[in-house]
Order: C-alpha cells, then sequence, then structure tokens
C-alpha cells in the first residue's frame, strides 16, 4: 500500500444513465443533492455497443451544468473502432478531458463484439487517437474478474491497461478489505504506480446484491450473507446492519492507506450520503 498513500484521496460517484423521463428527474435530485458532498467526480456507465451513448452523454453534460465534474465511461465491446472514434471526438467536442475506459460485456444473444476485444486495447486506442486529452480511469479486481483465467493472468491483464496509459483506477466492489490490500501490493510489486481507488456498494437490498455479486465476481462472505438473510424482507434492519459494514470496510480502506473511495451509488443519494457523514468526510 506504501504507493498509494502518496496520493491525494479522491471520492466520486457512480450512476447509470436512466431509460425514463421519471428516472433522469429521480437521478437530478440524487446529483444535486451530491453535489453538496463536493466529490471529486461523478462517473455515468455506458451500454455494450453504444446503446446508452446519449443518454451516458446528457446526464455528463446537465451534472456539469449543475457545478459538478463528470467522466463518462467508454465500452468498447460491440463498437468498432470508427464508432468509438466518433463518440471520442464527441467528449472531446463538449470539453471532456475525463474518462473511464472498459471493454464491457454483452447482453447474453447478442452479436458482434466489435473490433477491440480487451480494455487495454481501448486504453492504447484513445491515446493513439487523443494522445494526453483524456485522463483515463480503468477497472481493477481485487477478487479478481470471472472470466480470468487464474489470477496471475488477471494481473497481468491490469498491468496491460496501466501500462496502456491509464492515469488511475476503480476496483469492482469488494466486502474483503484483505482483498484489496494483497491486489494493491500485487499491482506495486509489479511496478505498477497510479492511484487505485476502491469500488464501494452500500447494501441496500439482499436478493438485488447477491445477483449482482454473482455475475461480477464479488464476494459475499459467509457470515455477511448470512446476517443479510437473516433479515428477510426487513428492508430497515437490512439497510441500518449494511451502514454499518460499509462504513466500517471505508474507515478501514482510508486509514490504511487507500487513495479515495468510488461509490456505486445505484441512483440513490441516501446511502452514501449516510455512510460520507459517518465517515467525517
Ligand atoms: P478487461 O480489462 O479487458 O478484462 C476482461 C477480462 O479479460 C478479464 O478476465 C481479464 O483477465 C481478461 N483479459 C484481458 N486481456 C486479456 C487477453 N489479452 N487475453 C485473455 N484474457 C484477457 N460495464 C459496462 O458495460 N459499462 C460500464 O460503464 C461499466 N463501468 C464499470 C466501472 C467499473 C469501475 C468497473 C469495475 C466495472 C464496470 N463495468 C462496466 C463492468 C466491466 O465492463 C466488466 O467487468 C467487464 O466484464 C470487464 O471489463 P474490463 O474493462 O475490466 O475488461
Amino acid at each position: 500500500m506504501e504507493t498509494q498513500k502518496k496520493y491525494p484521496p479522491t471520492f466520486s460517484f457512480e450512476f447509470f444513465p436512466p431509460k425514463t423521463p421519471e428516472g433522469m428527474d429521480k437521478l437530478r435530485a440524487t446529483w444535486r443533492q451530491l453535489i453538496q458532498l463536493k466529490p471529486r467526480f461523478f462517473s455515468v456507465t455506458y451500454g455494450a455497443g453504444g446503446s446508452t451513448r446519449d443518454r451516458t452523454l446528457q446526464a455528463v453534460l446537465e451534472i456539469q451544468k449543475d457545478g459538478g465534474d463528470a467522466a463518462p465511461h467508454l465500452s468498447c465491446i460491440g463498437s468498432s473502432r470508427a464508432d468509438l472514434a466518433a463518440t471520442l471526438e464527441l467528449y472531446r467536442s463538449h470539453g471532456l478531458r475525463h474518462i473511464v475506459a472498459l471493454r464491457g460485456d454483452l447482453p447474453s444473444g447478442s452479436a458482434g463484439a466489435g473490433e477491440l476485444r480487451y480494455a487495454n486495447e481501448l486504453v492504447e486506442f484513445i491515446r493513439a487517437t487523443s494522445g494526453d486529452h483524456f485522463h483515463i480511469e480503468v477497472a481493477g479486481y481485487p477478487e479478481f474478474h470471472p472470466q480470468a483465467r487464474s489470477s496471475l493472468d488477471d494481473l497481468q491483464a491490469f498491468k496491460r491497461k496501466v501500462d496502456a496509459g491509464a492515469n488511475a483506477a476503480i476496483t469492482q466492489y469488494f466486502f474483503n478489505a484483505d482483498a484489496y490490500f494483497r491486489f494493491v501490493d500485487d499491482c506495486e510489486a509489479m511496478g505498477m504506480d497510479l492511484p487505485i481507488v476502491p469500488g464501494i456498494m452500500p447494501i441496500a437490498n439482499f436478493s438485488q446484491l447477491a445477483r449482482f455479486s454473482d455475475a461480477c465476481g464479488a464476494e459475499i462472505p459467509r457470515w455477511l450473507r448470512l446476517r443479510l438473510q437473516s433479515y428477510s424482507d426487513d428492508v430497515a434492519s437490512i439497510r441500518s446492519f449494511g451502514l454499518d459494514v460499509i462504513t466500517e470496510l471505508c474507515d478501514r480502506l482510508l486509514s490504511e492507506g487507500a487513495p479515495g473511495l468510488h461509490f456505486y451509488t445505484m441512483n440513490q443519494a441516501g446511502l452514501v450520503s449516510t455512510i460520507w457523514q459517518r465517515l467525517g468526510l
């Protein structure tokens, strides 16, 4: 964790672009509340093949207009080089300089993986087409990506993104702080020198969390799973217990040198605001 301690902590909030005008109204209310906390930036996710391109950009531009800094995500799966170049040009034309670069996931049954297979190729492509214009964030996996052939392969894949020109990384969420500390130590031992900010998922609902975690390879430890299951439909108890667990996790990460926190807000302000206050940020 030694390298991480030299980076000033960066706090950020992630949203997804809503599909409906009502969802967008709710999201506006969410970011207007969260802007008061003065995060370093907000980020807005991007659907495979450019399926959310316009909505992602709209949310980013509106957040900027309201005084927040915002970074669009860009995923390469399902897109051609020409599509990606056009999106990068669009981002540039709006004065955006911060991007989260990902491979993305194809919805099951979709055809055509696109021209770039992995996120390191996207980072190379961004650097080749836009030089140093963008500050590039990439994804890291303290518990390893579900498709990784081995933990070492996954670390090497992460290093290729760093070598291709990533400036910083945000991790997949996790509940086991040791997995993060070990991941960072391994990255440092492999010569990587960039801030690796832990991704934090507040706990609001057990079945949704279990579904996400199965899909993305984030482990819910047995003690946590059994306790959450025992609350059944008692939403208030899940939230209250979840707030304790996640606040303790954040507290430990920060006190042991994590260079900030990136919250997966699920477009809700309540839980992250409470965690923020409890941490005294
Ligand atoms: P990569 O870094 O390319 O890795 C993907 C897999 O391929 C890994 O298993 C890796 O080990 C393996 N791999 C890499 N290179 C090679 C190689 N040369 N040969 C063989 N295997 C290789 N998804 C979206 O669709 N939109 C979003 O906006 C979005 N935002 C995200 C934000 C964060 C912070 C995180 C953590 C994830 C996000 N995701 C998003 C999910 C992400 O797209 C998926 O986790 C996806 O499966 C992997 O993306 P990646 O960029 O990490 O891919």
